[in-house]
Protein backbone atom coordinates (compact mmCIF):
# COMPACT_ATOMS: atom_id res chain seq x y z
CA UNK A 1 0.00 0.00 0.00
CA UNK A 2 0.73 3.77 -0.52
CA UNK A 3 2.17 6.44 1.70
CA UNK A 4 -0.26 6.47 4.74
CA UNK A 5 0.14 10.22 4.84
CA UNK A 6 -0.49 13.82 3.69
CA UNK A 7 -2.03 14.12 0.18
CA UNK A 8 -0.77 16.55 -2.34
CA UNK A 9 -2.46 18.68 -5.07
CA UNK A 10 -0.58 16.43 -7.98
CA UNK A 11 -1.70 13.28 -6.57
CA UNK A 12 -4.66 11.52 -7.28
CA UNK A 13 -8.12 11.60 -5.46
CA UNK A 14 -10.60 8.64 -6.28
CA UNK A 15 -14.24 8.97 -6.28
CA UNK A 16 -16.47 5.88 -5.91
CA UNK A 17 -19.77 6.86 -7.13
CA UNK A 18 -20.17 9.52 -10.30
CA UNK A 19 -23.20 11.71 -9.40
CA UNK A 20 -23.45 15.82 -8.36
CA UNK A 21 -21.50 14.97 -4.64
CA UNK A 22 -18.55 13.48 -6.51
CA UNK A 23 -19.12 16.54 -9.79
CA UNK A 24 -18.20 19.61 -7.28
CA UNK A 25 -16.18 17.38 -5.25
CA UNK A 26 -14.04 16.71 -8.67
CA UNK A 27 -13.98 20.93 -9.60
CA UNK A 28 -12.56 21.77 -6.06
CA UNK A 29 -10.29 19.16 -6.15
CA UNK A 30 -9.26 20.40 -9.67
CA UNK A 31 -9.78 23.52 -8.91
CA UNK A 32 -6.52 23.01 -6.33
CA UNK A 33 -4.21 20.95 -8.76
CA UNK A 34 -5.25 17.59 -8.23
CA UNK A 35 -5.87 14.50 -10.54
CA UNK A 36 -9.34 12.67 -9.98
CA UNK A 37 -10.67 9.46 -11.37
CA UNK A 38 -14.16 8.19 -10.61
CA UNK A 39 -15.72 4.57 -10.43
CA UNK A 40 -19.10 3.36 -10.99
CA UNK A 41 -21.04 1.11 -13.12
CA UNK A 42 -22.55 4.38 -15.35
CA UNK A 43 -20.76 6.19 -18.37
CA UNK A 44 -21.50 9.76 -19.10
CA UNK A 45 -21.85 10.35 -15.55
CA UNK A 46 -21.75 13.99 -13.29
CA UNK A 47 -18.26 13.59 -11.90
CA UNK A 48 -17.04 11.40 -15.36
CA UNK A 49 -17.50 15.33 -16.90
CA UNK A 50 -14.62 16.46 -14.52
CA UNK A 51 -12.66 13.61 -13.77
CA UNK A 52 -9.24 12.52 -15.79
CA UNK A 53 -10.91 9.29 -15.89
CA UNK A 54 -13.72 7.45 -15.35
CA UNK A 55 -14.01 3.85 -14.91
CA UNK A 56 -17.06 1.84 -15.27
CA UNK A 57 -17.55 -1.31 -13.62
CA UNK A 58 -19.95 -2.59 -11.03
CA UNK A 59 -18.67 -2.23 -7.25
CA UNK A 60 -18.70 -5.82 -6.84
CA UNK A 61 -15.68 -6.22 -9.68
CA UNK A 62 -13.15 -6.72 -7.25
CA UNK A 63 -10.15 -6.63 -10.43
CA UNK A 64 -11.93 -3.51 -11.33
CA UNK A 65 -12.00 -2.09 -7.94
CA UNK A 66 -8.37 -3.31 -6.87
CA UNK A 67 -6.93 -1.49 -10.33
CA UNK A 68 -8.95 1.51 -9.63
CA UNK A 69 -7.11 1.23 -6.16
CA UNK A 70 -3.78 1.13 -7.36
CA UNK A 71 -4.16 3.85 -9.52
CA UNK A 72 -5.12 6.54 -6.70
CA UNK A 73 -3.50 7.87 -3.74
CA UNK A 74 -6.83 8.02 -1.59
CA UNK A 75 -9.97 7.06 -2.27
CA UNK A 76 -13.21 8.18 -0.88
CA UNK A 77 -16.86 7.89 -1.62
CA UNK A 78 -19.68 9.91 -2.42
CA UNK A 79 -22.58 8.04 -1.43
CA UNK A 80 -22.49 5.22 1.16
CA UNK A 81 -24.40 2.58 -0.85
CA UNK A 82 -20.95 1.09 -2.07
CA UNK A 83 -20.44 -2.49 -0.74
CA UNK A 84 -18.33 -2.26 2.64
CA UNK A 85 -16.04 -5.53 0.87
CA UNK A 86 -14.77 -3.59 -2.04
CA UNK A 87 -14.02 -0.26 0.26
CA UNK A 88 -11.67 -3.08 2.20
CA UNK A 89 -10.21 -3.91 -0.92
CA UNK A 90 -9.00 -0.96 -2.07
CA UNK A 91 -7.50 -0.59 1.20
CA UNK A 92 -4.95 -2.70 0.32
CA UNK A 93 -3.94 -0.70 -2.37
CA UNK A 94 -4.37 3.26 -1.05
CA UNK A 95 -5.18 5.33 1.56
CA UNK A 96 -8.88 4.92 2.41
CA UNK A 97 -11.00 7.80 3.94
CA UNK A 98 -13.49 7.59 5.55
CA UNK A 99 -13.19 4.09 6.60
CA UNK A 100 -15.16 0.72 6.00
CA UNK A 101 -16.38 1.07 9.12
CA UNK A 102 -17.81 4.48 8.98
CA UNK A 103 -19.49 3.69 5.88
CA UNK A 104 -20.62 -0.02 7.09
CA UNK A 105 -22.35 2.00 10.37
CA UNK A 106 -23.70 4.51 8.15
CA UNK A 107 -25.35 2.61 5.34
CA UNK A 108 -27.40 0.78 7.40
CA UNK A 109 -29.93 2.11 9.30
CA UNK A 110 -30.07 -0.11 12.59
CA UNK A 111 -26.53 -0.09 12.82
CA UNK A 112 -26.47 3.26 12.44
CA UNK A 113 -29.34 3.65 15.06
CA UNK A 114 -27.62 1.01 17.76
CA UNK A 115 -24.48 2.62 16.82
CA UNK A 116 -25.97 6.36 18.05
CA UNK A 117 -28.07 4.64 20.75
CA UNK A 118 -24.90 2.85 22.25
CA UNK A 119 -22.93 6.38 22.49
CA UNK A 120 -25.88 8.43 24.25
CA UNK A 121 -27.13 10.74 20.92
CA UNK A 122 -30.39 11.55 21.52
CA UNK A 123 -33.06 9.49 18.54
CA UNK A 124 -36.37 9.37 17.93
CA UNK A 125 -37.83 5.81 19.65
CA UNK A 126 -37.21 3.04 17.90
CA UNK A 127 -36.91 -0.84 16.65
CA UNK A 128 -35.65 -3.24 14.70
CA UNK A 129 -37.97 -5.38 12.93
CA UNK A 130 -37.49 -8.58 10.67
CA UNK A 131 -40.65 -10.09 10.55
CA UNK A 132 -44.48 -9.01 10.62
CA UNK A 133 -44.66 -10.51 14.21
CA UNK A 134 -41.59 -8.34 14.72
CA UNK A 135 -44.07 -5.37 13.50
CA UNK A 136 -46.87 -5.93 15.84
CA UNK A 137 -44.64 -5.91 18.83
CA UNK A 138 -42.87 -2.74 17.98
CA UNK A 139 -46.25 -1.08 17.28
CA UNK A 140 -47.46 -1.92 20.42
CA UNK A 141 -44.30 -0.74 22.26
CA UNK A 142 -43.50 2.31 20.09
CA UNK A 143 -47.37 3.27 19.28
CA UNK A 144 -48.76 4.95 16.05
CA UNK A 145 -48.38 6.69 14.13
CA UNK A 146 -44.81 5.37 13.37
CA UNK A 147 -42.59 5.11 10.73
CA UNK A 148 -41.31 1.81 8.72
CA UNK A 149 -38.07 2.45 7.08
CA UNK A 150 -36.19 -0.17 5.28
CA UNK A 151 -32.91 -0.63 7.02
CA UNK A 152 -30.45 -0.33 4.02
CA UNK A 153 -30.54 1.28 0.67
CA UNK A 154 -33.07 4.03 1.25
CA UNK A 155 -32.65 7.54 0.37
CA UNK A 156 -34.42 10.37 -0.08
CA UNK A 157 -38.29 8.84 1.46
CA UNK A 158 -37.54 5.41 -0.88
CA UNK A 159 -38.52 2.67 0.99
CA UNK A 160 -40.37 4.05 4.06
CA UNK A 161 -43.85 3.61 5.12
CA UNK A 162 -45.74 6.51 7.78
CA UNK A 163 -48.54 3.75 9.72
CA UNK A 164 -51.73 5.00 11.31
CA UNK A 165 -54.04 3.48 13.39
CA UNK A 166 -56.09 1.33 11.80
CA UNK A 167 -53.55 0.04 8.93
CA UNK A 168 -53.41 -3.47 8.43
CA UNK A 169 -49.99 -4.32 9.66
CA UNK A 170 -50.36 -7.58 7.09
CA UNK A 171 -50.62 -5.25 4.38
CA UNK A 172 -48.12 -2.47 5.32
CA UNK A 173 -45.50 -5.48 6.24
CA UNK A 174 -46.13 -6.84 2.61
CA UNK A 175 -43.52 -4.51 0.32
CA UNK A 176 -41.27 -5.26 3.46
CA UNK A 177 -40.71 -9.32 3.16
CA UNK A 178 -37.62 -10.46 3.15
CA UNK A 179 -35.47 -6.72 3.89
CA UNK A 180 -34.68 -5.42 7.52
CA UNK A 181 -36.61 -2.85 8.63
CA UNK A 182 -36.52 -0.28 11.60
CA UNK A 183 -39.96 1.34 12.68
CA UNK A 184 -39.60 4.63 14.21
CA UNK A 185 -41.38 6.99 16.31
CA UNK A 186 -43.33 9.85 14.33
CA UNK A 187 -41.14 13.39 15.89
CA UNK A 188 -43.60 16.39 16.68
CA UNK A 189 -40.89 18.72 15.16
CA UNK A 190 -40.34 22.50 14.96
CA UNK A 191 -38.01 22.60 11.95
CA UNK A 192 -35.26 20.14 10.44
CA UNK A 193 -31.89 21.19 10.85
CA UNK A 194 -28.39 20.00 9.52
CA UNK A 195 -24.75 19.98 10.72
CA UNK A 196 -22.11 19.38 8.17
CA UNK A 197 -19.28 18.41 10.13
CA UNK A 198 -15.49 17.57 9.14
CA UNK A 199 -13.04 15.81 11.19
CA UNK A 200 -9.35 15.33 10.04
CA UNK A 201 -6.70 12.47 10.81
CA UNK A 202 -5.39 14.66 13.88
CA UNK A 203 -8.79 14.38 15.41
CA UNK A 204 -9.23 18.37 14.62
CA UNK A 205 -12.72 18.95 13.81
CA UNK A 206 -14.98 22.00 12.22
CA UNK A 207 -18.73 22.47 11.70
CA UNK A 208 -20.52 24.72 9.61
CA UNK A 209 -23.30 26.98 10.90
CA UNK A 210 -26.78 24.80 11.18
CA UNK A 211 -28.73 24.31 8.00
CA UNK A 212 -32.47 24.67 8.07
CA UNK A 213 -34.18 22.59 5.79
CA UNK A 214 -37.51 22.23 4.35
CA UNK A 215 -38.50 18.59 2.45
CA UNK A 216 -41.05 18.17 -0.57
CA UNK A 217 -41.92 14.61 -0.89
CA UNK A 218 -39.12 13.44 1.51
CA UNK A 219 -36.35 15.15 -0.89
CA UNK A 220 -34.94 18.40 0.44
CA UNK A 221 -36.32 21.47 -1.27
CA UNK A 222 -34.81 24.27 0.60
CA UNK A 223 -32.16 24.92 2.70
CA UNK A 224 -31.65 28.24 4.60
CA UNK A 225 -28.21 29.16 6.04
CA UNK A 226 -28.11 30.06 9.04
CA UNK A 227 -30.86 28.26 10.46
CA UNK A 228 -33.30 30.64 12.71
CA UNK A 229 -32.80 29.16 15.66
CA UNK A 230 -31.62 30.23 19.01
CA UNK A 231 -27.45 30.79 19.62
CA UNK A 232 -28.00 28.05 22.33
CA UNK A 233 -29.42 25.43 20.06
CA UNK A 234 -27.33 26.44 17.08
CA UNK A 235 -24.40 25.36 19.77
CA UNK A 236 -25.98 22.19 20.73
CA UNK A 237 -26.47 20.77 17.34
CA UNK A 238 -23.10 21.60 16.39
CA UNK A 239 -21.57 19.74 19.44
CA UNK A 240 -23.29 16.75 18.78
CA UNK A 241 -22.32 16.42 15.27
CA UNK A 242 -18.62 16.95 16.70
CA UNK A 243 -19.23 14.22 19.64
CA UNK A 244 -20.41 12.01 16.88
CA UNK A 245 -18.04 12.57 14.62
CA UNK A 246 -15.41 11.88 16.88
CA UNK A 247 -17.06 8.61 18.44
CA UNK A 248 -16.98 7.41 14.89
CA UNK A 249 -13.78 8.26 14.41
CA UNK A 250 -14.85 9.85 11.10
CA UNK A 251 -11.76 10.86 8.84
CA UNK A 252 -13.82 13.65 6.08
CA UNK A 253 -17.16 14.83 5.79
CA UNK A 254 -20.46 14.12 7.13
CA UNK A 255 -23.96 15.36 7.58
CA UNK A 256 -25.76 14.88 10.38
CA UNK A 257 -29.57 15.23 9.67
CA UNK A 258 -31.67 16.47 13.01
CA UNK A 259 -34.78 16.78 14.18
CA UNK A 260 -35.62 20.17 16.12
CA UNK A 261 -38.80 18.90 18.56
CA UNK A 262 -41.48 21.01 19.48
CA UNK A 263 -40.41 20.61 23.18
CA UNK A 264 -36.78 22.37 22.12
CA UNK A 265 -35.08 18.81 22.49
CA UNK A 266 -32.51 17.95 19.13
CA UNK A 267 -32.96 14.45 18.23
CA UNK A 268 -30.58 12.85 15.61
CA UNK A 269 -32.31 11.24 12.85
CA UNK A 270 -29.70 10.34 10.05
CA UNK A 271 -26.03 10.45 9.16
CA UNK A 272 -24.61 10.77 5.60
CA UNK A 273 -20.62 10.42 5.81
CA UNK A 274 -19.67 11.97 2.42
CA UNK A 275 -20.90 16.12 1.31
CA UNK A 276 -24.42 16.35 1.57
CA UNK A 277 -27.33 18.24 -0.21
CA UNK A 278 -27.96 20.36 2.87
CA UNK A 279 -24.49 21.58 2.45
CA UNK A 280 -24.61 22.94 -1.07
CA UNK A 281 -24.68 27.03 0.26
CA UNK A 282 -20.91 26.57 1.32
CA UNK A 283 -20.04 26.28 -2.46
CA UNK A 284 -20.83 29.96 -2.62
CA UNK A 285 -21.47 31.58 0.98
CA UNK A 286 -18.46 30.06 2.74
CA UNK A 287 -15.24 30.72 2.78
CA UNK A 288 -14.30 26.76 2.29
CA UNK A 289 -16.81 24.60 0.54
CA UNK A 290 -17.86 21.19 1.88
CA UNK A 291 -15.81 20.13 -1.05
CA UNK A 292 -12.73 21.53 -0.38
CA UNK A 293 -13.58 20.29 3.16
CA UNK A 294 -13.56 16.91 2.49
CA UNK A 295 -10.25 16.99 0.35
CA UNK A 296 -8.82 18.67 2.79
CA UNK A 297 -10.22 16.08 5.44
CA UNK A 298 -9.53 12.78 3.22
CA UNK A 299 -6.02 14.54 2.07
CA UNK A 300 -4.74 14.89 6.04
CA UNK A 301 -4.30 18.61 5.81
CA UNK A 302 -5.72 20.85 7.76
CA UNK A 303 -9.35 22.21 7.82
CA UNK A 304 -10.74 25.00 5.89
CA UNK A 305 -12.14 27.97 7.90
CA UNK A 306 -16.26 27.31 7.54
CA UNK A 307 -17.66 31.03 8.38
CA UNK A 308 -20.46 31.98 5.63
CA UNK A 309 -19.65 34.68 4.27
CA UNK A 310 -23.46 35.64 3.06
CA UNK A 311 -26.72 34.38 4.58
CA UNK A 312 -27.96 32.02 1.80
CA UNK A 313 -30.43 30.20 0.36
CA UNK A 314 -30.28 26.95 -1.55
CA UNK A 315 -33.06 25.45 -3.51
CA UNK A 316 -32.63 22.07 -5.70
CA UNK A 317 -33.99 22.34 -9.22
CA UNK A 318 -35.99 18.43 -9.93
CA UNK A 319 -36.35 16.93 -13.23
CA UNK A 320 -40.16 17.97 -12.58
CA UNK A 321 -38.96 22.34 -13.76
CA UNK A 322 -38.02 20.69 -17.29
CA UNK A 323 -41.57 19.72 -18.02
CA UNK A 324 -42.73 23.15 -19.88
CA UNK A 325 -39.93 23.04 -21.84
CA UNK A 326 -36.16 23.71 -21.25
CA UNK A 327 -35.59 26.31 -18.57
CA UNK A 328 -35.17 29.72 -18.76
CA UNK A 329 -31.51 29.78 -18.11
CA UNK A 330 -30.92 33.32 -19.95
CA UNK A 331 -33.79 34.53 -17.06
CA UNK A 332 -32.32 33.53 -14.29
CA UNK A 333 -28.81 34.35 -15.22
CA UNK A 334 -30.22 38.01 -15.48
CA UNK A 335 -30.76 37.85 -11.45
CA UNK A 336 -27.99 39.53 -9.14
CA UNK A 337 -27.31 37.27 -6.16
CA UNK A 338 -28.28 34.10 -7.95
CA UNK A 339 -26.06 31.04 -8.74
CA UNK A 340 -26.91 28.42 -11.16
CA UNK A 341 -25.53 24.90 -10.92
CA UNK A 342 -26.03 22.16 -12.84
CA UNK A 343 -24.87 18.55 -12.84
CA UNK A 344 -24.78 17.74 -16.33
CA UNK A 345 -27.39 15.28 -16.28
CA UNK A 346 -29.42 14.48 -19.68
CA UNK A 347 -32.64 13.21 -18.66
CA UNK A 348 -34.41 15.09 -16.56
CA UNK A 349 -36.57 12.45 -15.01
CA UNK A 350 -39.10 13.46 -12.22
CA UNK A 351 -37.91 13.36 -8.76
CA UNK A 352 -34.30 13.60 -10.30
CA UNK A 353 -31.63 16.21 -8.77
CA UNK A 354 -30.89 18.03 -11.75
CA UNK A 355 -29.21 21.31 -10.57
CA UNK A 356 -29.44 23.82 -7.59
CA UNK A 357 -29.56 27.24 -7.27
CA UNK A 358 -28.33 29.19 -4.09
CA UNK A 359 -29.18 33.16 -3.07
CA UNK A 360 -27.70 35.68 -1.28
CA UNK A 361 -29.51 38.24 1.16
CA UNK A 362 -28.98 40.46 4.23
CA UNK A 363 -30.88 37.43 6.42
CA UNK A 364 -32.12 34.39 5.21
CA UNK A 365 -35.85 35.33 4.68
CA UNK A 366 -33.96 37.91 1.60
CA UNK A 367 -32.08 35.45 0.79
CA UNK A 368 -35.43 32.73 -0.02
CA UNK A 369 -37.31 34.73 -1.20
CA UNK A 370 -34.64 36.10 -3.73
CA UNK A 371 -33.99 32.24 -4.80
CA UNK A 372 -38.07 30.86 -5.04
CA UNK A 373 -38.71 33.92 -6.98
CA UNK A 374 -35.45 32.23 -9.51
CA UNK A 375 -36.63 28.75 -9.43
CA UNK A 376 -39.91 30.67 -10.91
CA UNK A 377 -38.59 32.46 -13.52
CA UNK A 378 -37.07 29.24 -14.75
CA UNK A 379 -40.44 27.47 -15.22
CA UNK A 380 -41.64 27.45 -18.34
CA UNK A 381 -45.13 26.84 -19.14
CA UNK A 382 -48.28 26.92 -17.73
CA UNK A 383 -46.90 26.37 -14.24
CA UNK A 384 -45.13 29.65 -14.81
P1 LIG B 1 -35.08 10.07 5.92
O1 LIG B 1 -34.91 9.38 4.60
O2 LIG B 1 -35.01 9.16 7.09
O3 LIG B 1 -34.15 11.26 6.08
O4 LIG B 1 -36.56 10.71 5.92
C1 LIG B 1 -36.93 11.67 4.97
C2 LIG B 1 -37.85 12.67 5.60
O5 LIG B 1 -39.03 12.05 6.16
C3 LIG B 1 -37.25 13.43 6.78
O6 LIG B 1 -36.42 14.47 6.37
C4 LIG B 1 -38.51 13.90 7.49
O7 LIG B 1 -39.09 14.99 6.81
C5 LIG B 1 -39.42 12.71 7.35
N1 LIG B 1 -39.21 11.80 8.50
C6 LIG B 1 -38.37 10.73 8.54
N2 LIG B 1 -38.38 10.14 9.75
C7 LIG B 1 -39.22 10.84 10.52
C8 LIG B 1 -39.66 10.72 11.89
N3 LIG B 1 -39.24 9.73 12.69
N4 LIG B 1 -40.55 11.64 12.34
C9 LIG B 1 -41.01 12.63 11.55
N5 LIG B 1 -40.64 12.79 10.26
C10 LIG B 1 -39.75 11.91 9.74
Amino acid sequence: MKGGGVILPGQTIGVMGSGQLGRMLAMEARRMGYGVQTFSPEKDTPTGQIADREVVARYDDEEAVRDFARGVDVLTFEFENIPVKSVEWAGEHCVVRPSSRVLGVCQHRIREKEFLDGAGIPLAGFKAVGSGGDLAVAVAELGLPAILKTAAFGYDGKGQRKIEPGDSLVEVWAPFVGVGAVLEQVVRFEKEISVIVARGVNGETATYPVGENVHRNHILDVTLVPARIGVEVADRARRLAVEIAGKLELVGIMAVEMFLGRDGRILVNELAPRPHNSGHFSLDASVTSQFEQQLRAVCGLPLGNTESLRASAMVNLMGELWEGGEPDWAAVLGMAGVRLHLYGKKEPRLGRKMGHLVAFGGDVEEAEGLALRAREVLRRGEGR
